[in-house]
């Protein structure tokens, strides 16, 4: 195996684990997988290998199902009272944080982000979010209902665990989307069976060695390592597994959607986006340019409530561009691990052809680049944070997500806010959007006509474990985070009694 560069950079702890081969956790167990194939895991600022790791498929997956199925229905789990399932959940994030730096070096090593980003906000809101669902391991319950059929009843709901849950997880934060599954399906009381993306399958595989220190069961964290078509085609088809979460692109959410009808399990989907930016031309500019430019560019684009659609105001419009170019030529691309750096690379050598495929696709289309729009560097997958201007309705880099640090940029020369609206409600998806202004009136009403599962006001993206994300529209199906993430992962069950 070639020895990875900036492992000069990892503590003796990240160092030592990635030391062997990563096993993947089955019933309590680090294994190899059944078949023995092993797969290269790379890092994105360099292109080399990092690692090696257990490659599932069908096999592992059915016995990580039968484990998590056993957990369920025998195992303590499921019975334990509310409040040591809390107090094991809140012992995870506690591990998370005692494991900080740890964690945050593996990130950066295998996602690319920069350090300060992985440390401070993606571990940071790792563990805060079992925090959260920890609290509400105790909170779960049904309702008393009035009835009015005649005659002598009590009526009321619970809600119970769903069972077994099939969880597949993107590349773009990957400890952050470990979090919002992982956590509220603990909460509830499920039993797990957790695939990571095949590009990041490092801190999650980490996360795994802490579920026996929070003194959490075998077999109720199982987690597969392996590769979409064959682990996680057999996650989403799985006739043991009750219920499957996604999140990813909306192209492969419509195969989990198939897959899952065999055993009609129920689906929850977190899917793309290509969210509007709105800015009016009363907004406060010294907050809308950085917050439009920290709205597409932070990690690297790929995020899926990323602002890729500015529409700005014909008076502003000048204005906010060329802030936008300025801040974008001065934000410092680099290797994660270099000091000050504040944009990583793009996940793959895939994902940086795809982006610079699209960036040439809009020129072609007749788009210009205001800034950026080229590679940097001959090692890794780094990408010049773009704006395209001169972009239209129809064009596929308008339309398509792109999943990188590209802003198609926009016009408008209209006081009419459905009209505006309509123009960004012009979209398959409705993730996120945001509107920036100074004028309360337009903000609410703005809101309003948005059709999308989260809007800032003069903020993009801003999220936290207490607020519901999730898509209208092509975006997805249900919501995560917040109490109401916890509905994806419990049951109700109607109880009438006649007495
Ligand atoms: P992807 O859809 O290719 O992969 C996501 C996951 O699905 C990976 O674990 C992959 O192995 C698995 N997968 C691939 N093919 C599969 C199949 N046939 N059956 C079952 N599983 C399969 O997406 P990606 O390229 O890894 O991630 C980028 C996409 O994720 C973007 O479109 C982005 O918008 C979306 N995303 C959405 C959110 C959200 O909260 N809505 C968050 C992050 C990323």
């Amino acid at each position: 195996m070639t020895m990875p560069l900036h492992h000069d950079r990892l503590g003796p702890e990240a160092r030592s684990f990635l030391r062997n081969d990563l096993d993947m956790l089955i019933d309590g167990k680090w294994v190899p997988a059944r078949s023995g194939k092993v797969f290269d895991t790379y890092d994105p600022g360099t292109g080399r290998v990092i690692a090696r790791v257990a490659e599932g498929d069908a096999a592992d997956v059915d016995l990580a199902v039968k484990a998590a199925r056993r957990a369920f229905e025998e195992g303590p789990w499921s019975r334990m009272s509310p409040s040591d399932r809390g107090r094991a959940i809140w012992k995870l994030a506690d591990l998370i944080e005692q494991n900080a730096d740890e964690f945050a070096e593996l990130e950066v090593l295998n996602n690319g982000k920069p350090l300060s980003i992985a440390r401070n906000s993606d571990v940071a809101m790792s563990a805060d979010m079992f925090r959260y669902m920890a609290g509400w391991a105790t909170k779960i319950s049904g309702e008393t209902l009035s009835i009015s059929t005649p005659g002598n009843y009590h009526c009321f709901t619970v809600r119970e665990p769903i069972g077994v849950v099939g969880q597949i997880i993107p590349w773009n934060a990957p400890l952050v989307m470990l979090a919002w599954k992982v956590a509220p399906a603990l909460a509830a009381g499920c039993t797990i069976v957790l695939k990571p993306a095949e590009q990041t399958p490092v801190t999650a595989l980490r996360f795994g060695r802490l579920i026996e220190e929070a003194g959490i069961p075998a077999g109720v964290v199982n987690i597969v390592t392996g590769f979409g078509p064959t682990a996680g085609a057999a996650i989403a088809a799985h006739e043991g597994i009750d219920k499957v979460a996604f999140t990813g692109s909306s192209e492969i959410g419509r195969i989990i959607v198939k897959a899952a009808a065999g055993n009609l399990k129920k689906v929850s989907l977190e899917l793309g986006g290509k969210s509007p930016a709105i800015v009016f031309p009363d907004a406060d500019l010294s907050v809308a340019v950085p917050g439009v430019a920290q709205g597409i560019f932070a990690n690297s684009g790929q995020v899926c409530t990323a602002g890729s659609r500015l529409f700005a105001h014909k008076r502003v419009f000048d204005r906010v561009v060329e802030g936008i170019a300025e801040r974008a030529g001065s934000i410092r691309v680099g290797h994660g691990f270099s000091e000050g750096v504040q944009m990583g690379p793009v996940i793959s050598p895939v994902q940086h052809d795809r982006v610079m495929d699209y960036i040439r696709q809009g020129q072609a289309a007749g788009a210009s680049v205001a800034a950026g729009g080229t590679r940097i560097g001959n090692e890794g997958n780094f990408i010049a944070p773009t704006i395209l201007t001169g972009t239209t309705p129809d064009m596929a880099v308008v339309r398509e997500e792109i999943f990188g640090p590209v802003l198609c940029a926009m016009s408008f020369d209209d006081d009419d806010l459905d009209r505006i609206a309509k123009q960004a409600n012009d979209s398959a998806f409705g993730l996120a959007g945001s509107v920036w202004t100074r004028d309360v009136s337009i903000a609410h009403k703005m809101v309003r006509r948005i059709r999308a599962g989260r809007i800032g006001v003069n903020t993009h993206g801003s999220t936290d474990a207490a607020i519901p994300t999730g898509g209208f529209k092509q975006s997805g199906w249900g919501r995560e985070k917040g109490h109401e993430g916890l509905n994806l992962y419990t049951e109700t069950k109607s109880v009438i009694m006649a007495l």
